[in-house]
Protein backbone atom coordinates (compact mmCIF):
# COMPACT_ATOMS: atom_id res chain seq x y z
CA UNK A 1 0.00 0.00 0.00
CA UNK A 2 1.54 3.42 -1.22
CA UNK A 3 0.79 6.37 1.92
CA UNK A 4 1.05 9.71 0.31
CA UNK A 5 2.92 11.74 2.33
CA UNK A 6 2.49 15.55 3.05
CA UNK A 7 5.14 16.86 4.67
CA UNK A 8 4.68 20.51 6.37
CA UNK A 9 7.68 23.01 6.19
CA UNK A 10 10.05 22.84 9.09
CA UNK A 11 8.62 26.05 10.52
CA UNK A 12 5.21 24.95 10.10
CA UNK A 13 5.20 22.72 12.89
CA UNK A 14 4.00 22.86 16.87
CA UNK A 15 6.08 23.39 19.43
CA UNK A 16 5.90 20.14 21.50
CA UNK A 17 4.08 21.00 24.99
CA UNK A 18 6.22 21.50 27.48
CA UNK A 19 5.52 19.96 30.26
CA UNK A 20 4.20 16.14 29.39
CA UNK A 21 3.20 15.96 32.88
CA UNK A 22 0.71 18.21 33.04
CA UNK A 23 -0.81 17.33 29.53
CA UNK A 24 -4.19 15.68 30.63
CA UNK A 25 -5.76 13.28 28.09
CA UNK A 26 -7.19 14.74 24.59
CA UNK A 27 -6.59 18.12 24.62
CA UNK A 28 -3.32 18.14 22.57
CA UNK A 29 -3.02 16.76 18.78
CA UNK A 30 -0.07 16.65 16.74
CA UNK A 31 1.00 18.01 13.29
CA UNK A 32 -0.30 15.68 10.99
CA UNK A 33 -3.33 12.53 10.23
CA UNK A 34 -3.69 9.73 8.47
CA UNK A 35 -6.73 9.60 6.28
CA UNK A 36 -8.52 6.99 3.40
CA UNK A 37 -11.41 6.60 1.97
CA UNK A 38 -14.21 4.06 0.73
CA UNK A 39 -16.09 4.87 -2.50
CA UNK A 40 -18.33 2.68 -3.57
CA UNK A 41 -16.97 0.47 -6.75
CA UNK A 42 -13.36 1.76 -5.92
CA UNK A 43 -12.87 0.48 -2.29
CA UNK A 44 -10.62 2.17 -0.29
CA UNK A 45 -8.61 4.96 -1.62
CA UNK A 46 -6.21 7.85 -1.07
CA UNK A 47 -4.61 6.89 1.71
CA UNK A 48 -3.07 10.07 3.32
CA UNK A 49 -0.83 11.44 6.02
CA UNK A 50 -1.08 15.48 6.07
CA UNK A 51 -1.84 17.94 7.99
CA UNK A 52 -3.96 17.78 10.80
CA UNK A 53 -6.87 20.00 10.13
CA UNK A 54 -11.00 20.55 10.18
CA UNK A 55 -12.99 17.83 8.09
CA UNK A 56 -15.16 19.35 5.56
CA UNK A 57 -18.04 16.73 5.52
CA UNK A 58 -21.56 16.96 3.84
CA UNK A 59 -24.12 18.00 6.61
CA UNK A 60 -26.09 15.29 5.55
CA UNK A 61 -23.50 13.18 6.14
CA UNK A 62 -25.04 9.47 7.56
CA UNK A 63 -22.88 9.68 10.64
CA UNK A 64 -24.07 13.16 11.76
CA UNK A 65 -27.82 11.70 11.71
CA UNK A 66 -28.00 8.02 12.03
CA UNK A 67 -24.62 7.38 14.23
CA UNK A 68 -22.70 5.55 11.44
CA UNK A 69 -19.18 6.31 13.67
CA UNK A 70 -17.03 3.91 15.25
CA UNK A 71 -13.77 4.31 16.70
CA UNK A 72 -10.98 3.23 18.70
CA UNK A 73 -8.37 3.74 21.45
CA UNK A 74 -4.76 2.24 21.99
CA UNK A 75 -1.14 3.82 22.59
CA UNK A 76 2.46 4.45 21.62
CA UNK A 77 4.96 3.79 24.28
CA UNK A 78 8.47 5.02 23.89
CA UNK A 79 10.40 1.81 25.17
CA UNK A 80 13.91 2.52 27.09
CA UNK A 81 15.90 1.63 24.11
CA UNK A 82 14.30 4.19 21.67
CA UNK A 83 11.87 2.05 20.22
CA UNK A 84 8.26 2.73 19.68
CA UNK A 85 6.11 0.10 20.84
CA UNK A 86 2.32 -0.35 20.15
CA UNK A 87 0.47 -3.24 22.29
CA UNK A 88 -1.87 -5.18 20.28
CA UNK A 89 -2.82 -2.84 17.87
CA UNK A 90 -4.01 -5.67 15.55
CA UNK A 91 -6.52 -6.46 18.24
CA UNK A 92 -7.97 -2.81 17.89
CA UNK A 93 -7.76 -3.57 13.74
CA UNK A 94 -9.84 -6.36 14.22
CA UNK A 95 -12.39 -4.87 16.73
CA UNK A 96 -13.06 -2.35 14.74
CA UNK A 97 -13.37 -4.70 11.71
CA UNK A 98 -16.26 -6.33 13.45
CA UNK A 99 -17.97 -2.87 14.87
CA UNK A 100 -17.83 -1.86 10.95
CA UNK A 101 -20.20 -4.86 10.46
CA UNK A 102 -22.62 -4.68 12.82
CA UNK A 103 -23.31 -0.93 12.10
CA UNK A 104 -23.21 -2.09 8.26
CA UNK A 105 -20.15 -0.01 7.35
CA UNK A 106 -17.31 -0.74 5.11
CA UNK A 107 -14.89 -2.29 7.44
CA UNK A 108 -11.07 -1.12 7.07
CA UNK A 109 -8.41 -3.95 6.37
CA UNK A 110 -6.43 -5.10 8.88
CA UNK A 111 -3.66 -3.90 6.85
CA UNK A 112 -4.89 -0.48 6.08
CA UNK A 113 -4.87 -0.15 9.63
CA UNK A 114 -2.34 -1.25 11.16
CA UNK A 115 -0.11 0.36 8.34
CA UNK A 116 -1.84 3.54 8.69
CA UNK A 117 -1.08 3.95 12.70
CA UNK A 118 2.18 2.99 11.97
CA UNK A 119 3.60 5.34 9.51
CA UNK A 120 1.72 8.26 11.31
CA UNK A 121 3.14 7.08 14.36
CA UNK A 122 6.99 6.86 13.07
CA UNK A 123 6.56 10.32 11.42
CA UNK A 124 5.26 12.04 14.62
CA UNK A 125 7.41 9.75 16.99
CA UNK A 126 8.68 13.29 18.50
CA UNK A 127 5.56 13.92 20.28
CA UNK A 128 5.71 10.58 22.11
CA UNK A 129 6.18 11.80 25.78
CA UNK A 130 8.63 10.22 27.70
CA UNK A 131 7.80 11.52 31.15
CA UNK A 132 7.04 8.22 33.50
CA UNK A 133 3.93 6.60 32.44
CA UNK A 134 2.87 8.77 29.66
CA UNK A 135 2.29 7.85 25.97
CA UNK A 136 0.73 9.21 22.53
CA UNK A 137 -2.78 8.26 22.45
CA UNK A 138 -4.20 6.57 19.06
CA UNK A 139 -7.63 7.68 18.06
CA UNK A 140 -8.72 5.49 15.10
CA UNK A 141 -12.09 6.58 13.80
CA UNK A 142 -14.22 5.74 10.65
CA UNK A 143 -17.15 7.65 9.77
CA UNK A 144 -20.11 7.40 7.32
CA UNK A 145 -20.11 10.21 5.18
CA UNK A 146 -22.02 10.44 1.63
CA UNK A 147 -25.10 13.05 1.16
CA UNK A 148 -29.00 11.56 1.16
CA UNK A 149 -31.04 11.78 4.15
CA UNK A 150 -32.96 8.22 3.77
CA UNK A 151 -32.34 6.13 6.78
CA UNK A 152 -29.25 4.03 4.96
CA UNK A 153 -26.10 2.75 5.03
CA UNK A 154 -23.56 5.33 3.63
CA UNK A 155 -22.27 4.79 0.06
CA UNK A 156 -18.44 6.20 1.04
CA UNK A 157 -16.62 6.48 4.12
CA UNK A 158 -13.84 8.22 6.20
CA UNK A 159 -11.49 6.89 7.79
CA UNK A 160 -8.70 8.89 9.52
CA UNK A 161 -6.58 8.71 12.74
CA UNK A 162 -5.49 11.31 15.00
CA UNK A 163 -2.33 11.37 17.85
CA UNK A 164 -2.90 13.06 21.02
CA UNK A 165 0.15 13.04 24.08
CA UNK A 166 -1.07 11.60 27.52
CA UNK A 167 -0.11 12.29 30.97
CA UNK A 168 0.23 9.59 33.43
CA UNK A 169 -3.27 8.88 34.29
CA UNK A 170 -1.92 8.24 38.25
CA UNK A 171 -0.15 11.30 38.52
CA UNK A 172 -0.16 11.09 41.79
CA UNK A 173 -0.15 7.42 42.41
CA UNK A 174 -2.49 4.63 41.97
CA UNK A 175 -6.08 6.02 43.66
CA UNK A 176 -8.77 3.75 43.85
CA UNK A 177 -12.46 5.08 42.04
CA UNK A 178 -15.42 4.69 44.13
CA UNK A 179 -18.30 3.34 41.73
CA UNK A 180 -22.08 3.93 41.38
CA UNK A 181 -24.02 0.89 40.53
CA UNK A 182 -26.36 2.45 38.19
CA UNK A 183 -29.95 0.74 38.62
CA UNK A 184 -32.33 3.32 36.57
CA UNK A 185 -30.31 3.78 33.82
CA UNK A 186 -29.15 0.96 31.47
CA UNK A 187 -26.08 1.21 29.09
CA UNK A 188 -26.92 -1.62 26.51
CA UNK A 189 -29.20 -4.89 25.48
CA UNK A 190 -28.23 -7.71 24.45
CA UNK A 191 -28.58 -7.74 20.83
CA UNK A 192 -27.97 -3.85 20.52
CA UNK A 193 -24.24 -2.25 20.05
CA UNK A 194 -23.00 -2.51 23.70
CA UNK A 195 -19.81 -4.80 21.85
CA UNK A 196 -19.25 -2.41 19.45
CA UNK A 197 -17.21 0.86 20.28
CA UNK A 198 -19.68 3.29 18.02
CA UNK A 199 -20.25 6.91 19.74
CA UNK A 200 -24.04 6.64 20.21
CA UNK A 201 -23.19 4.00 23.75
CA UNK A 202 -21.08 6.60 25.01
CA UNK A 203 -23.77 9.56 24.20
CA UNK A 204 -26.31 7.30 26.17
CA UNK A 205 -24.12 6.98 29.02
CA UNK A 206 -23.20 10.56 29.51
CA UNK A 207 -26.27 11.69 31.89
CA UNK A 208 -25.99 8.63 34.49
CA UNK A 209 -22.31 9.54 34.33
CA UNK A 210 -22.85 12.86 35.02
CA UNK A 211 -25.18 12.20 37.68
CA UNK A 212 -22.80 9.86 39.46
CA UNK A 213 -20.75 12.23 39.44
CA UNK A 214 -22.94 15.59 40.80
CA UNK A 215 -22.83 12.78 43.76
CA UNK A 216 -19.70 12.46 44.31
CA UNK A 217 -18.83 9.31 42.28
CA UNK A 218 -16.05 8.81 40.10
CA UNK A 219 -17.95 6.27 37.33
CA UNK A 220 -20.70 4.48 37.14
CA UNK A 221 -21.18 0.56 37.37
CA UNK A 222 -23.25 -0.50 34.55
CA UNK A 223 -25.88 -3.47 35.43
CA UNK A 224 -27.48 -6.08 32.84
CA UNK A 225 -30.30 -4.34 31.16
CA UNK A 226 -33.01 -7.38 31.29
CA UNK A 227 -32.77 -8.18 35.37
CA UNK A 228 -30.92 -5.24 36.72
CA UNK A 229 -28.76 -7.65 38.59
CA UNK A 230 -25.56 -8.53 37.08
CA UNK A 231 -22.29 -6.61 37.00
CA UNK A 232 -21.68 -5.39 33.04
CA UNK A 233 -18.97 -2.79 32.78
CA UNK A 234 -17.64 0.78 33.93
CA UNK A 235 -17.61 4.18 31.74
CA UNK A 236 -14.59 2.62 29.35
CA UNK A 237 -13.72 -0.07 31.22
CA UNK A 238 -14.17 -3.73 32.10
CA UNK A 239 -14.66 -4.98 35.70
CA UNK A 240 -13.26 -7.86 37.48
CA UNK A 241 -13.77 -8.71 40.65
CA UNK A 242 -11.18 -10.57 43.32
CA UNK A 243 -11.88 -13.67 44.97
CA UNK A 244 -8.59 -14.38 46.83
CA UNK A 245 -6.91 -16.42 43.93
CA UNK A 246 -9.74 -16.09 41.72
CA UNK A 247 -10.97 -13.40 39.37
CA UNK A 248 -13.81 -12.71 38.06
CA UNK A 249 -15.05 -10.82 35.20
CA UNK A 250 -18.19 -10.78 33.24
CA UNK A 251 -18.78 -13.21 30.57
CA UNK A 252 -18.71 -11.52 26.73
CA UNK A 253 -22.62 -11.52 26.20
CA UNK A 254 -22.59 -9.09 23.80
CA UNK A 255 -23.51 -5.89 25.38
CA UNK A 256 -20.25 -5.17 26.81
CA UNK A 257 -17.39 -4.09 24.94
CA UNK A 258 -14.47 -6.99 24.31
CA UNK A 259 -11.88 -4.80 26.22
CA UNK A 260 -8.14 -5.48 24.83
CA UNK A 261 -7.17 -4.70 28.40
CA UNK A 262 -9.85 -7.38 29.63
CA UNK A 263 -8.35 -10.24 27.42
CA UNK A 264 -4.29 -9.81 28.20
CA UNK A 265 -5.38 -9.41 32.24
CA UNK A 266 -7.22 -13.11 31.60
CA UNK A 267 -4.02 -14.07 29.95
CA UNK A 268 -1.87 -12.63 31.88
CA UNK A 269 -3.50 -13.86 35.50
CA UNK A 270 -3.87 -17.45 34.45
CA UNK A 271 0.02 -17.30 33.74
CA UNK A 272 0.86 -16.10 36.97
CA UNK A 273 -1.14 -19.12 38.91
CA UNK A 274 -4.28 -16.96 39.43
CA UNK A 275 -7.71 -18.61 38.22
CA UNK A 276 -9.90 -16.42 35.88
CA UNK A 277 -13.82 -17.16 34.89
CA UNK A 278 -15.43 -15.57 32.82
CA UNK A 279 -19.25 -15.51 33.85
CA UNK A 280 -22.15 -13.89 34.92
CA UNK A 281 -21.59 -12.05 38.42
CA UNK A 282 -25.10 -10.72 40.06
CA UNK A 283 -24.03 -7.47 42.47
CA UNK A 284 -25.47 -9.53 45.47
CA UNK A 285 -22.76 -11.77 45.02
CA UNK A 286 -20.10 -8.83 45.28
CA UNK A 287 -22.29 -7.48 47.77
CA UNK A 288 -22.36 -10.89 49.49
CA UNK A 289 -18.45 -11.52 48.73
CA UNK A 290 -17.83 -7.97 50.68
CA UNK A 291 -20.01 -8.74 53.48
CA UNK A 292 -18.23 -12.18 54.36
CA UNK A 293 -14.65 -11.04 53.20
CA UNK A 294 -14.33 -13.44 49.98
CA UNK A 295 -14.37 -10.59 48.08
CA UNK A 296 -10.75 -9.78 48.46
CA UNK A 297 -10.22 -6.56 45.30
CA UNK A 298 -11.91 -5.33 42.84
CA UNK A 299 -10.82 -2.80 39.59
CA UNK A 300 -11.52 -2.11 36.08
CA UNK A 301 -9.47 -3.06 32.89
CA UNK A 302 -9.31 -0.48 29.78
CA UNK A 303 -6.31 1.37 27.59
CA UNK A 304 -7.02 4.70 29.42
CA UNK A 305 -5.96 3.42 32.71
CA UNK A 306 -4.55 0.06 32.42
CA UNK A 307 -6.30 -1.11 35.57
CA UNK A 308 -7.78 1.11 37.61
CA UNK A 309 -8.23 0.51 41.77
CA UNK A 310 -12.19 0.14 42.68
CA UNK A 311 -12.13 1.30 46.60
CA UNK A 312 -15.81 1.52 47.19
CA UNK A 313 -19.57 0.42 45.44
CA UNK A 314 -22.13 2.72 46.35
CA UNK A 315 -25.55 0.00 46.06
CA UNK A 316 -28.83 0.49 46.91
CA UNK A 317 -28.30 3.40 49.48
CA UNK A 318 -25.47 1.84 51.07
CA UNK A 319 -21.74 2.45 50.23
CA UNK A 320 -19.75 -0.39 50.29
CA UNK A 321 -15.79 -0.62 50.91
CA UNK A 322 -13.07 -2.33 49.04
CA UNK A 323 -10.02 -3.56 50.74
CA UNK A 324 -10.13 -0.41 52.95
CA UNK A 325 -10.33 1.75 49.87
CA UNK A 326 -6.28 0.98 49.32
CA UNK A 327 -4.64 -0.61 46.27
CA UNK A 328 -4.92 -4.38 47.22
CA UNK A 329 -1.59 -6.83 45.95
CA UNK A 330 -3.27 -8.67 43.22
CA UNK A 331 -4.45 -5.49 41.28
CA UNK A 332 -1.14 -4.18 41.84
CA UNK A 333 0.77 -7.04 40.16
CA UNK A 334 -1.05 -7.16 37.67
CA UNK A 335 -1.05 -3.50 36.85
CA UNK A 336 3.01 -3.22 37.02
CA UNK A 337 3.25 -6.74 35.36
CA UNK A 338 1.07 -5.25 32.19
CA UNK A 339 2.55 -2.01 32.17
CA UNK A 340 6.43 -3.51 32.09
CA UNK A 341 5.21 -5.15 29.62
CA UNK A 342 3.64 -2.54 27.71
CA UNK A 343 6.45 0.18 28.28
CA UNK A 344 9.15 -2.70 27.50
CA UNK A 345 10.75 -2.93 30.20
CA UNK A 346 10.17 -6.40 30.96
CA UNK A 347 9.96 -9.43 28.42
CA UNK A 348 7.00 -10.01 26.33
CA UNK A 349 5.93 -13.66 26.56
CA UNK A 350 2.69 -12.94 24.85
CA UNK A 351 4.19 -11.79 21.78
CA UNK A 352 1.65 -8.33 22.09
CA UNK A 353 4.01 -5.86 21.95
CA UNK A 354 4.89 -4.74 18.31
N1 LIG B 1 -15.55 -0.84 27.92
C1 LIG B 1 -15.78 0.33 27.30
C2 LIG B 1 -17.18 0.80 27.18
C3 LIG B 1 -14.71 1.07 26.74
O1 LIG B 1 -14.93 2.23 26.13
C4 LIG B 1 -13.40 0.57 26.88
C5 LIG B 1 -12.24 1.35 26.32
N2 LIG B 1 -11.98 1.00 24.98
C6 LIG B 1 -13.20 -0.66 27.53
C7 LIG B 1 -14.31 -1.33 28.05
C8 LIG B 1 -11.84 -1.26 27.66
O2 LIG B 1 -11.37 -1.69 26.41
P1 LIG B 1 -9.81 -1.73 26.10
O3 LIG B 1 -9.19 -2.56 27.15
O4 LIG B 1 -9.73 -2.35 24.75
O5 LIG B 1 -9.34 -0.32 26.13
Amino acid sequence: MNITVERLPEQELKPLFADPTQLGFGKVFTDYMFTAYYRKGQGWVEPKISKLKALQIDPAAVALHYSQEIFEGLKAYAGPDGRILLFRPEQNARRMYASAERLCMAPVPEELFLQGITDLVNLEKRWIPKAPGTSLYIRPTLIGTGDALGVHPADEYLFYVILTPVAAYYKEGFKPISLYVEEHYIRAAVGGVGNVKTGGNYAASLLAAAKAQEKGFSQVLWLDAKENRYAEEVGSMNMFFVFGRKLVTPNLGGSILPGITRASVLELARSLGYEAEERPIGIDEVIAGLQDGTLTEAFGSGTAAVISPVGSLFYQDQNHVIHGNQVGPVTQQLYDRLVDIQYGRAEDPFGWVR
